[in-house]
């Protein structure tokens, strides 16, 4: 079948699937909060991720990303991993989680097919995250990287949100803990939201600052991959890991963009401060729609637009992250 592809010519292998809006942690940037609302609104089954998934797939999606929220708060999440790796043509299971319990079940997630764990810490400072994230759990998160390891995962994505004056000035911390493990450690510039405004004004900045630093000591920019994500990566024959920088609100930012996000409830949302979704929930109920699916899937990419426009303040009908999977 013909692959997706948008009007711009940008081909889709990769979809971000949010598994719930819920999660545990209050990062001050996302949630500060918490989850107002604590009923649970009824994410996709695994039922109908799978129709999902196979859709896509029949397409040319070929890696899958869980995200939330906290994808790791479902409880059939060991289930959905190993129902979409069963799925042909899906080659990779990718997940993004801020660690709960990371210590405790990462064996099962790999068991159950996860290949690549991105993992989010603001500061290695643990008092720092706890104020960012409202939990004293950096060292079980930590411990979970190590048990990745340990079971055999080859590298790890660690992400954290650049804040001015809380984690922009530990450029050196980080950099140190990368030096002897095969860490790809990646700064994401703030991002407004629907939510953030203030805390956006206060906190942004801009990740040339990081990348500056990086170049004055010698890491060099590598040449990025046709196929690469928003990050570009950055190397230095000191150390094994590796640092990735995402600027949002840099030029050009969207041009490669190939990023299609599902949400919870079964909304494809083209671009992550997109005004609203479209709902394919309603053909995920048997797998006779399966034909439709696809039609709709690729009638939907043909409005996809060029860019956002962050830098403009606009943030579409994003609240915060946690709502659409960052
Ligand atoms: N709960 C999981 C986690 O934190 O890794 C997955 C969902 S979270 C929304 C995905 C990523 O988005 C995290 O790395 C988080 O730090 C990032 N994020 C959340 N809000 C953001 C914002 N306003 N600007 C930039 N990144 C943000
Ligand atoms: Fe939860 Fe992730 Fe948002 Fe933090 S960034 S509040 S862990 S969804």
């Amino acid at each position: 079948m013909r692959p997706l592809h948008d009007r711009q010519g940008r081909t889709y292998p990769y979809l971000r699937l949010s598994l719930t809006d819920l999660c545990n942690f209050n990062c001050n940037y996302c949630l500060p909060d918490g989850c107002e609302d604590h009923r649970h609104r009824q994410a996709l089954s695994v039922a109908e991720i799978k129709r999902l998934v196979t859709a896509f797939s029949a397409v040319g999606v070929e890696k899958i990303r869980l995200t939330g929220g906290e994808p790791t708060l479902r409880s059939d999440f060991n289930d959905i991993v190993s129902t979409i790796k069963s799925i042909p043509g899906i080659q990779k299971v990718a997940m993004t989680t801020n660690g709960y319990k990371m210590d405790q079940r990462v064996e099962s997630w790999l068991a159950a097919g996860v290949d690549q764990i991105n993992v989010s810490i603001d500061s290695l400072d643990p008092r720092a995250f706890e104020t960012i994230t409202g939990h004293d759990r950096l060292q079980e998160v930590l411990t979970g990287i190590d048990k990745a390891f340990a079971n055999g995962l080859s590298a790890i994505k660690v992400n954290a949100v650049l804040m001015k004056g809380v984690n922009d000035i530990q450029l050196g911390a980080f950099l140190e803990w990368i030096r002897h493990q095969p860490i790809t450690m990646r700064f994401i510039e703030l991002m407004q939201t629907g939510d953030n405004g203030r805390f956006f004004n206060q906190f942004h900045v801009p990740g040339r600052q990081i990348r500056d630093q990086l170049l004055a000591q010698g890491w060099v920019r590598m040449t990025r991959k046709k196929d690469a994500g928003p990050a570009y990566e950055y190397c230095h024959p000191d150390y094994q890991g590796r640092i990735g920088l995402i600027t949002p609100y840099s030029k050009d930012f969207c041009k490669d963009c190939n990023r299609l996000r599902v949400s919870s409830q079964g909304h494809l949302q083209l671009c992550l401060f997109s005004e609203s979704g479209h709902d394919l929930r309603r053909l995920l109920q048997d797998d006779s729609q399966q034909d439709e699916l696809i039609r709709e899937i690729r009638s939907v990419l043909r409005l996809k637009v060029d860019g956002h426009f962050l830098d403009q303040g606009y943030t579409g009908g994003t609240q915060n992250l946690a709502q659409i999977g960052g």
